[in-house]
């Protein structure tokens, strides 16, 4: 576990471990198969990704889509990891490569699609080498129960008939226990352990407003997000088109996704959404699937999902690196409506599977708890805390309600007299005393409610028939008539009173702008890293996450040793980009006057990686690499690397070798004579003594031959 730690820290630039990686981890390297189920975002694939580095030979990751393959090898290879891809759909000569250096022993991770696996060939191949690992992502593509069943997952079987010894671990975010069993039956992975966190996603900000002007909504829920990816779901491709059109009317940077386009177009717009040239996709359901993108901000569902296991897949898109997002639904009874009509064409049974699941996203738009309670519910899971503090119902809690039941009065009996044969919309118009051609052409301005509700809005009123429904004082029929009830009557001969709120809901949920890091550096550094992933054709995110930049734009680090605190960097990315970054750090703090902060980001942990580092500089010192080789592998100068050396050997550790000076015997010998004279302690005097004819880096190259 130590070296899981360690490469924790030196490849991927991460502190700790989060949630159950590190037990996971830990049973791998004990040769147990592990069966892990957790939440989007919780960080799944080092959980195989780090055994597959300490293993020697090969670790086998499955995976259903070649987009998810391609975006996790890339990750890899940045942080300078050997990996690679099978699919059919690389040339042949690039196919041929793969399978060279895998038979070399040169790839740690090879991803590939379960047919690719089943073919002789692979088979055939894969025998040859060692394989210590095999990983099975997206592992609920087994399950028909699921949203994305494969059939070649089931066959998976037979693949791991050939490395029956091989540890496996199988991982997935699906949440349903009816897919959870069907993993652990299908894929028959003997005696695993199983893994199951808690499928709360607590960074998840969650937030349901009654739709009442859906347009002017969608604006304002994303205007908070100026320069950041998010994603709007809606009902139809029709509503994607129109919604995204007047949207990029308005000036936003969006574009729609659903199966009615191009295979083209679809792969062009995700991959836009991916690079961050575009910052908004309007989709149907039909977006989501193998994007891995950790930095979307937000989700506004403009319609609503068909039932809850949609519903907390798409918002699962939001926030995967952990930093706060948003989730906004825009909730009408209209929409139930719709969704109810789709369903007349499909059988009875199904009809009544599909209305129960709709029932229970209702529920979840309609409770005055905290959201996370029927959320965690439907997947078996209780949730406990008093408030989560990032849901709308918990930061409203407390809120005064009053008087409304002479609203509801009103309301009520100009149901009554229009025959409880309308939409709240109608009712809504004939209390307002609308002169509408619905109303005027039904004769409605003779009846005693018309125009009795003018001292309040039309929003006010929709709010209020959205409480009137969720407290049951009146009901939904068919087509979304509003019917009368018991209730309805009590509440009408005054038996009852009711309280609730007249003002209009508002977003209550203010995006935080965190003032805790410097938005101005964070926006040079976001451009930044625009131009490197543009040029070496990457995804922002697979650069430098926004974690990273974060961090960056907090600690001001200045040093390369300062960079090594960073979230997300380490050697690889240090290597790549530090010059880069420091360049911009050291003139932005310089014009700022900031100085370098992250001594604070942990102290110990600071001297932990100087001392490691000095290690690791003394080890391949002793291995005989060069100073001027070891000057390029960490891009420093040779006076760090030589007082490195320095410091390694004045720490009491034994350290042969020479550097090697280029000077004639006679001078070094002079030098050294001075050094005998005046110290070894200090370089200036010596520097001085020969009117600095030699470089403090001979000097120190002297200096540490001495001791
Ligand atoms: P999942 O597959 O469970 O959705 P990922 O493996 O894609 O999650 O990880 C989500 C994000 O969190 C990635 O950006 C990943 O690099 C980051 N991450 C994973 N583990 C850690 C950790 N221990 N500390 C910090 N960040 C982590
Ligand atoms: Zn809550």
């Amino acid at each position: 576990m130590k070296k899981a730690k360690k490469i924790l820290k030196d490849v991927f630039g991460y502190d700790e471990f989060r949630f159950k990686q590190e037990s996971i981890i830990e049973s791998i390297l004990n040769r147990k198969n592990v069966v892990a189920i957790m939440p989007t975002g919780s960080g799944k694939s080092l959980c195989y990704q780090i055994p597959a580095l300490i293993f020697e030979g090969l670790t086998i990751v499955v995976s259903p889509l070649i987009s998810l393959m391609k975006d996790q090898v890339i990750q890899l290879q940045e942080n300078g990891i050997k990996a690679a891809y099978l699919n059919s759909s690389l040339p042949p000569s690039e196919y041929q490569n793969h399978i060279n250096l895998i038979l070399e022993n040169k790839i740690k991770l090879l991803y590939a699609a379960p047919e690719t696996l089943l073919l002789e060939k692979t088979i055939n191949i894969l025998q040859q080498v060692q394989v210590d690992l095999i990983a099975i992502d997206e592992a609920h593509c087994i399950s028909e129960w699921g949203h994305d069943f494969r059939p070649e997952y089931r066959k998976l079987n037979h693949f791991r008939d050939y490395f029956p010894e091989v540890t496996t671990i199988a991982l997935t975010a699906t949440a349903t226990p009816i897919v959870q069993q069907d993993i652990q039956h299908n894929l028959s992975v003997p005696d695993s352990e199983l893994f199951i966190s808690s499928f709360d996603r607590n960074n998840l900000f969650l937030e349901i407003l009654p739709k009442n002007d859906p347009l002017s909504q969608t604006v304002e829920f994303i205007e908070r997000f100026k320069n950041q990816s998010g994603l709007i779901y809606c009902f139809s491709r029709k509503q994607v088109d129109s919604l995204s059109a007047d949207l990029r009317d308005l000036g936003y940077s969006v574009l729609p996704y659903h199966a009615g386009l191009s295979d083209y177009e679809r792969k062009f717009h995700q991959e836009a959404f991916v690079k961050d040239d575009v910052n908004i996709i309007v989709a149907t359901i039909a977006f989501g699937m193998g994007i891995n993108k950790p930095d979307v901000r937000f989700v506004l569902h403009h319609d609503l999902p068909k039932n809850i296991e949609s519903y907390y897949q798409q918002i699962g898109r939001a926030g995967r690196d952990g930093i706060d997002s948003y989730c906004q639904l825009l909730f009408s009874y209209g929409d139930i409506v719709k969704i109810k009509y789709f369903l007349k064409e499909k059988t009875e049974t199904e009809k009544m599977k599909e209305l129960k699941l709709l029932n229970a996203m209702i529920d979840f738009c309609e409770t005055e708890e905290c959201r996370r309670i029927p959320l965690l519910k439907y997947f078996g899971e209780e949730y406990l805390e008093q408030n989560c503090h990032k849901c709308d119902n918990c930061l409203n809690q407390g809120k005064k309600k009053q008087d409304i039941t002479i609203e509801a009065q009103k309301f009520l009996s100009c149901v009554k007299r229009t025959g409880e044969m309308f939409g709240s919309n109608h009712v809504i118009k004939v209390l307002m005393g609308s002169k509408d051609k619905n109303v005027l052409n039904r004769n409605h301005q003779n009846l005693s409610t018309y125009g009795i509700g003018k001292d309040l809005s039309r929003k006010q009123w929709s709010f209020l028939n959205r409480q009137f429904l969720r407290k049951g004082i009146c009901e939904l029929g068919d087509y979304g008539v509003i019917k009368l009830n018991a209730k309805s009557w009590e509440i009408l001969k005054g038996k009852e009173t009711l309280f609730g709120t007249l003002i209009e809901e508002k977003s209550k949920i203010e995006v935080i702008e965190s003032k805790e890091y410097d938005l101005d550096l964070f926006e040079i550094l976001r451009k930044m890293r625009k131009e490197i992933a543009d040029k070496a054709n990457l995804p922002p995110y697979v650069v430098f996450t926004d974690r990273t930049l974060i961090d960056l734009s907090f600690y001001y680090p200045q040093t390369k040793d300062s960079l090594f605190l960073m979230n997300g960097l380490a050697e690889q990315k240090i290597k790549k980009y530090g010059t880069q970054l420091l360049d911009v750090l050291t003139e932005y703090c310089r014009k700022n006057h900031k100085e370098d902060l992250s001594y604070k980001k942990n102290v110990r942990k600071k001297r932990v990686s100087k001392s490691k580092r000095l290690m690791e500089v003394a080890e391949k010192f002793k291995q005989g690499i060069s100073v001027e080789k070891l000057c390029e592998l960490y891009q420093v100068k040779p006076n760090t690397i030589i007082q490195h050396l320095i410091n390694y050997k004045k720490n009491g550790n034994s350290l042969k070798g020479k550097i090697t000076i280029n000077l004639s015997k006679q001078e070094v010998q002079r030098i050294e004579d001075s050094f005998l004279q005046l110290g070894t302690e200090r370089l200036k005097p010596i520097f001085d003594n020969f009117d600095g004819n030699y470089s403090y880096d001979i000097l120190r190259a002297i200096q540490f031959n001495m001791l």
